[in-house]
C-alpha cells in the first residue's frame, strides 16, 4: 500500500479532543464526568439568530451562494468591526469560512512557502504549529511565561527573527492562558513586523470575551493595515460552535488568493448558517454582554477556589474564559494529575503540554459551565488531591 503525504506525520491532533474521547468512554460505562476540556460555552445562540436561521432555510437560501460570503454578511461584519473594535475595514476584506480554524489554515497555506518561519505564542492554540508544519513552514515558538504574566517578551520575539521569517501569529485574548496583550506590547509587536515586513495574523476569537477594558486589534497599529490578517468568527462570542462560521479579514491583495483557496475546497459556507449570523451580529437582545457578565463572575469564583487546592497556582484571565493553572507544587506532573482528576474524581481537564512546551507545568479548565458545576468540580479535585498531597509529603 502506498504511504500517507509526509506532511501527515509532521500533523498533530488537539489535546482537548482526545481528553473529551476518554471521558466520552468513561461517560458511555456509567461514570459522572464534568466536562472542562472543551472551549465550548455552555450557552446557545441568541433566539433571533437561530430563528433568522430557519427562516432563511424556510425562504429557500440553501443554495451555492458567494464564494467569499454572502455580501449583506460580509458588509455586516465590517460594520460590526467598526463598532466593536474601531477598525476601518471594507466588505471586500472579509472572506467567509466555516470556522476560525479553516480561516487559520487557508491564512497560512496561502502564505506558508516551504521553510517559512512562522512566530507563535507558546503556550498557544494547537493549531497554530500544526498547520504551519503542514505547509511546510517551521514553526518558531516565543514564550508567554508566568513570570511575565504569559505577556509576550517583544525582545524575545525580535530575538528570533531570521531571514525566513515571514508570519507571526497572535492571539489576544490568548488560548490557553487568557492573556490580554497590552498596549505597549502590541505596539512593540507591530514596530517589528513592520521593520521586518512580516504578515500578522492576529487570531482575535476572544476579542469580545473580556474583564475589563477595551480592545485592541493588532490592526490598529501603524503600519499594520497592508500586513494583519484578522481571524475570528462567532463560535465563541456568539456560543455557534457547531455552525461552524469563521471569517478572515485580510489586505485586498491577499483576498483573491483566499478565494482561490475557498474555490477549491468549500466553495461556500451554508447560506442559511450565515443569514443566521448576520441577525446575530446585530446582537439585538444583548447575548454576548450576558453571556460575558456570567463568565465574568465564573471565573472570579473559579479561580479562587482553583487557588485553595493544594498546589494549584492560577492567575486570573483577563479575557477568554479558560482558567491557566500551574501545578508544580502538587510534585506530579499534569498528565498525571489529569488521569487522576478523571479517573479518579471524573473531572476532564487538559494537561498544559497540548498547548506547548512551556505548557508542561499546566493545566487548562475551561470556566464556560455553570456555576453549581463548577463547584462541583472544584470539591471533586479536593476530594482527590489528597493523592498528591500525599507524595508531596514523601518527597
Ligand atoms: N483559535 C483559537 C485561539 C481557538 O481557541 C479556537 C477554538 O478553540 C479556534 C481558533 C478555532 O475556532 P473554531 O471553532 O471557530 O474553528
Amino acid at each position: 500500500m502506498r504511504p500517507l503525504a509526509s506532511r501527515m506525520s509532521v500533523m498533530s491532533g488537539e489535546g482537548a479532543l482526545s481528553v473529551y474521547a476518554r471521558a466520552k468512554e468513561l461517560e458511555r460505562e456509567g461514570r459522572s464526568i464534568i466536562h472542562l476540556e472543551l472551549g465550548e460555552p455552555d450557552f446557545h445562540p441568541a433566539a433571533p439568530a437561530s430563528a433568522a436561521l430557519k427562516r432563511a432555510v424556510d425562504e429557500g437560501k440553501d443554495r451555492y451562494c458567494p464564494v467569499a460570503g454572502v455580501p449583506a454578511l460580509r458588509q455586516a461584519i465590517a460594520d460590526y468591526l467598526r463598532a466593536t473594535r474601531n477598525l476601518n475595514v471594507s466588505a471586500d476584506s472579509v472572506v467567509i469560512a466555516p470556522g476560525c480554524k479553516i480561516a487559520l489554515f487557508m491564512a497560512l497555506m496561502a502564505l506558508t512557502d516551504l521553510g517559512d518561519e512562522v512566530l507563535y505564542p507558546d503556550p498557544g492554540f494547537p493549531g497554530y504549529s500544526s498547520i504551519t508544519l503542514g505547509f511546510s513552514g517551521v514553526p518558531v515558538p516565543f514564550a508567554l511565561s508566568e513570570r511575565n504574566r504569559f505577556q509576550p517578551d517583544p525582545d524575545e520575539i525580535a530575538g528570533k527573527i531570521t531571514p525566513r521569517t515571514k508570519i507571526l501569529i497572535t492571539n489576544s485574548p490568548g488560548n490557553p492562558t487568557g492573556t490580554v496583550y497590552t498596549d505597549e506590547v502590541q505596539r512593540r509587536i507591530a514596530e517589528i513586523a513592520v521593520k521586518h515586513d512580516l504578515i500578522v495574523l492576529s487570531d482575535e476569537i476572544y476579542a469580545r470575551i473580556l474583564y475589563g477594558g477595551e480592545y485592541l486589534s493588532m490592526l490598529s497599529y501603524p503600519g499594520m493595515e497592508e500586513r494583519t490578517l484578522i481571524i475570528d468568527g462567532f463560535s465563541k462570542s456568539f456560543a455557534m460552535t457547531g455552525w461552524r462560521l469563521g471569517y478572515i479579514v485580510a489586505p485586498l491583495h491577499i483576498v483573491p488568493a483566499l478565494q482561490m483557496l475557498v474555490v477549491n475546497s468549500y466553495t461556500c459556507v451554508a447560506e442559511f448558517t450565515q443569514y443566521g449570523a448576520i441577525e446575530g451580529l446585530k446582537d439585538s437582545t444583548g447575548a454576548t454582554a450576558r453571556m460575558v457578565a456570567e463568565f465574568a463572575k465564573r471565573r472570579e469564583h473559579f479561580v479562587q477556589d482553583l487557588n485553595r487546592v493544594p498546589g494549584f497556582r492560577c492567575q486570573a484571565p483577563r479575557g477568554a474564559f479558560y482558567a491557566w493553572v500551574n501545578i508544580s507544587d502538587t510534585g506530579l506532573n499534569a498528565e498525571e494529575l489529569c488521569r487522576i482528576m478523571l479517573e479518579e474524581a471524573g473531572v476532564a481537564a487538559i494537561p498544559g503540554a497540548a498547548f506547548g512546551v512551556n505548557g508542561t507545568q499546566f493545566v487548562r479548565f475551561s470556566f464556560a459551565s455553570s456555576a453549581t458545576t463548577l463547584q462541583e468540580a472544584i470539591e471533586r479535585i479536593q476530594r482527590v488531591s489528597i493523592a498528591w498531597q500525599r507524595s508531596a509529603v514523601m518527597r
